[in-house]
């Protein structure tokens, strides 16, 4: 099978309410659409949703490299996707978000050939994703009265947003553990917003109301401070903005900079190398979360069926969509939802429905 042809489109989402975290504050949300066409009839769609902050891509940028990178591409087999990787890695250094929409539309074609969906084809024992739900920043009473909201929506993991304000972030935490009861899992992200003495306080403070997961607590650059909280605090610590790609995985295990690594398919680069990092982390015996961006519903499910294909990714945080006033503009199919629960399709590929470009 050959590449033909990559198609690109910008799609716009609306958000419900703005979305306020330590360094960034959004209100709107632009993904890109790519569609690979193979001469076999076969397509495949992906898309790419960078964060200019963390992957130092913008859409237009994404849409760039992308066109730069078709030249090499169309000839290649899509289904060999370790082949794909190595021509994109061979043609422009990093761009992970637009060599994203290329590997989950490969991935798309490649399930699709062989007449099996995405997920089980990368190893997935099940079909069933629980993800978490965030609250982003806002005034004390507000986020609580936003956690309760999520909780009576059926989210069992609430993450929440933190970093500008330490004492507000304790009390934040105080109120919103009592108003939602000991039985939902809470968690943070920071989002580099602390320095490592306001991290260590922080952290030993809301120990007191039974956070499981502390995301992303000082600078992405500063891995020995990571080091150094992660050895010391009583919760768990995650490195999000510190590890983008495999490379910075096998560094940031090495130096124990976290006990958890977060996956964004957007800052590896895609599917396969999302489970490349997977495997790193294991062998430090560190588990893994899936993140996502903003991405619609098209990049979660392919984030989704990474989730179930390794043994030591232990949950999701992929709820970007639901924060969409319109996400019916988007891809539709790719999964079902119930409550906190995203059921991936039994079609092949990913089960998207066609999609106009
Ligand atoms: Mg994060």
């Amino acid at each position: 099978m050959k590449i033909v042809d990559i198609l690109t489109k910008k799609v716009n989402f609306e958000r419900k309410k703005v979305f306020k975290i330590a360094f960034d504050t959004s209100s709107d949300c632009q993904c890109l659409y790519v569609k690979i066409l193979t001469d076999e009839g076969i397509y495949g769609l992906g898309e790419s949703t960078p964060f200019p902050l963390v992957t130092s891509e913008t859409i237009d940028g994404a849409i760039a490299a992308i066109k730069f990178m078709k030249p090499s591409l169309v000839g290649a087999d899509p289904t060999d996707i370790a082949k794909i990787h190595e021509i994109m890695d061979k043609t422009i250094l990093n761009n992970t978000a637009a060599k994203a929409a290329i590997d989950i539309a490969c991935y798309d074609i490649t399930g699709k050939k062989a007449g099996l969906p995405v997920h089980k084809l990368i190893g997935a024992q099940s079909d069933r994703v629980q993800t978490d739900m965030t609250v982003g920043i806002d005034t004390v009473e507000n986020m609580v009265a936003d956690a309760v909201e999520q909780v009576n929506n059926g989210f069992r993991i609430i993450k929440i947003k933190c970093g500008i304000e330490p004492e507000k972030d304790i009390e934040v935490l105080k109120q919103i553990r009592q108003a939602v009861g000991s039985d939902i899992d809470l968690r943070i992200d920071a989002n580099q917003g602390y320095d490592k003495p306001t991290a260590l306080y922080v952290l030993n403070e809301i120990s007191k109301y039974n956070v499981t997961e502390a995301e992303q607590p000082l600078p992405y650059w500063d891995l020995e401070g990571m080091a150094e909280v992660s050895a010391l605090s009583p919760v768990p610590v995650m490195a999000d903005e510190s590890v983008h790609t495999p490379i910075q995985a096998e560094i940031a295990c090495r130096k124990n900079a976290c006990k958890i690594v977060n996956i964004k398919l957007m800052k590896c680069g895609g599917i396969y190398p999302a489970l490349q990092i997977a495997d790193i982390a294991k062998k430090y015996g560190k588990h893994c979360i899936v993140g996502c961006f903003y991405e619609s519903k098209l990049a979660i499910a392919a984030a989704a069926a990474v989730v179930l294909a390794k043994d030591n990714i232990e949950s999701a945080d992929l709820d970007s969509f639901f924060c969409f006033a319109n996400p019916e503009v988007g891809v539709c199919g790719g999964f079902e939802v119930e409550r906190d629960v995203l059921t991936l399709s039994a079609k092949s590929g990913f089960g998207f429905d066609d999609y106009e470009f």
